[in-house]
């Protein structure tokens, strides 16, 4: 086993290996968890309570999930005597154990780290300006190092797809007339396009060098010269890697459609290529398994033949408006990073807000699952808030790990839970007759709501 200076590994679990392009989960993985600021400990300790009884529920002491305790965001400045909210030893950990899951995090305003595109020297600046050259080499081409310590995880462990499904859970009020039609996947891709960070401050002279590069040498017509500027990148790799994602995932869970979400009437070269490259991977690597909806029309009268996924493409502002007059009509999505982002807001929105969504950070062999909703931190260490969006999270990471029964175990015993009008205080204000519970009560009465299984689930 590693050794790390902060972090225990549990001596009485193993590791999770990969191998082939599969993950090999033994029957006591370690997991590494972070905790999370603001409210992440309150609904941590209600979720760890529910996935215990779950796994135990399911296997009756034949599996069982280590957890293995890491640290990011204000819990890593606490920990290590160093400046950082991101521990290098952290991502190692992930790494090595594959497999992890987190609370939401703080991202301390102040305390700004830039990193020089050219040398990659990295410099701290307390009053978060951007240095307008490096310190080191003097190139002006310094970005900030991280938005966020999610999006340094992302981009440091190469998650590059965020996976969000969204669906109704019934008794939870939401805006719309018939919430259960909406049951979609959401495969955002998380590395690229404008979310790259590659932007110059109008005003600084790298813009004005890319501006003059843009209008003298490429003769492009900026509309306004005091422009701030930024770069789109959208890569064959990047595309074909998580559109093959969100198929495979389509094959293995038998759903009708992959829809590739795109503005490439406008964008062509970079969202238009998303949606070419997209059905570039559906033909040449799922050729048996997938018909496009051109083939549906010109060789199958608009009919999909029995055991294979349709691929289509919509327009992304038209999926806005198909998603909620047409919601059955979609499955699975796969979206560049931009309109993933609305899509993924918009769809939770739509039946009944991000506190119950889940959502995981994927790449090959390595995942990590989230609360997507951020630290609250008013009602923090009040036992308030409500921990769906984590348990959601850890009913995927069980399915992720193979373990579905404890994963539908959670999934059925939340749904339960709502049915009976107990719920955090979130849903008792919107519900009519409802108790409120404590965030503890809570993943007490989920745990309650769990029909045991008299034999354990075949191992
Ligand atoms: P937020 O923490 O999501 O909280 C905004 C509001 O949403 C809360 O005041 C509360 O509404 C409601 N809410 C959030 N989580 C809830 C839960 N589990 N149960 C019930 N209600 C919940 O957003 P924020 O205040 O903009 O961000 C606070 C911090 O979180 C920032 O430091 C930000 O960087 C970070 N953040 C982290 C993540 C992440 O780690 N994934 C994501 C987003 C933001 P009411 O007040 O109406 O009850």
């Amino acid at each position: 086993m590693p050794k790390f200076e902060k972090v225990r590994v549990p001596a009485d679990g193993q590791k999770i290996e990969y191998k082939n392009g599969k993950l090999q989960v033994p029957d006591q993985p370690i997991i590494p968890f972070i905790e999370g600021d603001g409210t992440g400990p309150d609904i941590w300790r209600a979720s760890k309570v529910v996935f215990d009884a779950a796994v135990e529920k399911a296997y009756k002491g034949k599996r069982r999930l280590v957890w293995m305790e890491t640290f990011a965001g204000l819990g890593a400045l606490q920990q290590y005597d160093k400046d950082t909210v991101l521990p290098q030893e952290t991502l190692d950990a992930i790494t090595e154990f594959r497999v992890a899951i987190k609370g939401p995090l703080t991202t301390p305003v102040g305390g700004h780290k830039f990193v020089c595109l050219t040398c990659s020297a990295e410099q701290n600046e307390a009053d978060g300006k951007r240095p307008q050259s490096c310190s080191k080499c003097s190139s002006e081409w310094v970005t900030p190092r991280f938005r966020s310590v999610n999006v340094g995880l992302r981009q440091k462990l190469d998650l590059y797809a965020c996976v969000r499904p969204v669906r109704w859970f019934k008794g939870v009020p939401c805006p719309v007339k018939a919430p259960e039609k909406l049951d979609i996947v959401i495969f955002r891709e998380n590395t690229e396009d404008v979310y790259a960070g590659i932007e110059f401050e109008y005003g600084t002279p790298a813009a004005k060098k890319l501006y003059d590069f843009l209008t003298n040498e490429m003769r492009v017509k900026i509309p306004f010269a005091d422009s701030g500027l930024g770069i789109k990148p959208i890569s064959v790799t990047g595309t074909k890697r998580l559109v093959r994602m969100a198929i495979a995932y389509a094959i293995a869970h038998n759903k009708p459609s992959v829809t590739l979400v795109h503005k490439g009437n406008i964008q062509k070269f970079t969202e238009g290529a998303f949606r070419d490259w997209g059905y570039e991977v559906a033909r040449t690597e799922f050729r048996d398994k997938v018909v496009t909806e051109q083939e549906l029309r010109d060789q199958h009268q608009g009919k999909v033949p029995a055991g294979k996924v349709l691929i289509k493409d919509r327009i992304a502002d038209q999926t806005f408006q198909q998603l909620l007059l047409r919601p059955d009509e979609y499955s699975v999505l796969a979206t560049p990073n931009l309109n993933g982002d609305y899509i993924s807001d918009a769809a939770a929105a739509q039946v009944g807000g991000l506190g119950m969504a889940p959502g995981a950070n994927i790449g090959d062999g390595v995942a990590v699952f989230e609360a997507t909703h951020g630290t609250a931190p008013k009602y923090a260490g009040k036992d308030q808030v409500n921990p769906g969006s984590l348990l959601l999270s850890g009913a995927m990471m069980l399915e992720h790990l193979g373990w579905q029964e404890p994963a539908d175990l959670i999934v059925d015993a939340l749904q339960a839970t709502i049915s009976k009008k107990t719920v955090t205080y979130d849903l008792e204000r919107q519900m009519e007759g409802a108790k409120t519970l404590k965030t503890s009560e809570f993943a007490r009465a989920v745990v309650s709501n769990m029909t045991a299984r008299k034999e354990p689930a075949a191992v």
